[in-house]
C-alpha cells in the first residue's frame, strides 16, 4: 500500500492514517510531524521551518522534499507507506512522482477526504493531543470519558501551535490555492479516490478502506 492523503487541514488524515498504519502495518511519513520533530529539536533545519509554520505558510519545497528523500529511503517503508500531508503544491507532488520513479514503487492510489468548512474549522479549534498518552482529542467531539481520562493519567490538554484562528485561517487559505489543485492532477493521473470525510471516525474509515478495496 503506497498512498498519498489529500485533505484541507482538519480533515482527519492524520487521525485515517493511524487507523491505517494498526491495521496493515504500513508506515506513516507526516511532514508536518517531521517539521515540528526538527523545530522542537532546535536543529538548523527546525529553525529554518519555525517562521513558516508559524505563520500558516508552506515550508520552502527543498527542506520538505530533503525530509521526505531520506524518510523513503529507511527499511520500514518497504511494506507500504502512507504521505500524510505531502505534497502540498504542484511542484512538491512532480517531485514526488520523480522520486517514486527513481526507486520504482510508484504510488497506488491517493485518497481526497472530504470536509464541509464548518466541521473543519470546530476539529482545528477544538483539536488536543494528551501530553501524556499523545492521543488526539478534540473538546468538541470526544467523548468526555476520554478528555477526562487524559487528565486522570496526569496529562494536559495540549493546543497545537498553529490551532489558533488566525493561523488555521491562513492555512485553509493555502490549502485552497496552493493543494486543491492536486486534486485534478491525480484525478488526471487515474489515481483520485474521493471519501466523504464528515461524520464519526470509524464510518469515515469503513469509507476509506472501501474506496482503496481493501
Ligand atoms: P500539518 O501538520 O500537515 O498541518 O502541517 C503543519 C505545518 O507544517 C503546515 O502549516 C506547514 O507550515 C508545514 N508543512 C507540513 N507539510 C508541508 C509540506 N508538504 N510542504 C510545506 N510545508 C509543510
Amino acid at each position: 500500500m503506497r498512498i498519498v492523503f489529500l485533505g484541507a487541514p482538519g480533515s482527519g488524515k492524520g487521525t485515517q492514517a493511524q487507523k491505517l498504519v494498526a491495521d496493515f502495518g504500513v508506515v506513516q511519513i507526516s511532514t508536518g510531524d517531521l517539521l515540528r520533530a526538527a523545530v522542537a529539536s532546535g536543529s538548523e533545519l527546525g529553525q529554518r521551518a519555525k517562521a513558516a509554520m508559524d505563520a500558516g505558510a508552506l515550508v520552502s519545497d527543498d527542506i520538505v522534499l530533503g525530509m521526505i528523500r531520506e524518510r523513503l529511503q529507511e527499511p520500514d517503508t518497504q511494506a507500504g507507506f502512507i504521505l500524510d500531508g505531502f505534497p502540498r503544491n504542484l511542484s512538491q507532488a512532480a517531485s514526488l512522482d520523480k522520486v517514486l520513479g527513481e526507486i520504482a514503487r510508484p504510488l497506488d492510489a491517493v485518497c481526497l477526504l472530504d470536509v464541509d468548512f464548518d466541521i473543519l474549522m470546530k476539529r482545528l479549534t477544538g483539536r488536543r493531543t494528551c501530553s501524556v498518552t499523545g492521543k488526539l482529542l478534540n473538546v468538541y467531539f470526544s467523548p468526555q470519558s476520554e478528555l477526562d481520562a487524559c487528565q486522570a493519567a496526569g496529562g494536559q490538554l495540549v493546543q497545537r501551535a498553529d490551532d489558533n484562528e488566525q493561523t488555521i485561517g491562513k492555512r485553509l487559505t493555502v490549502y485552497r490555492e496552493q493543494t486543491e489543485p492536486l486534486v485534478g492532477f491525480y484525478r488526471d493521473a487515474g489515481l483520485l479516490r474521493e471519501v466523504a470525510g464528515d461524520g464519526a471516525m470509524a464510518d469515515v474509515y469503513a469509507r476509506l478502506k472501501s474506496a482503496l478495496g481493501v
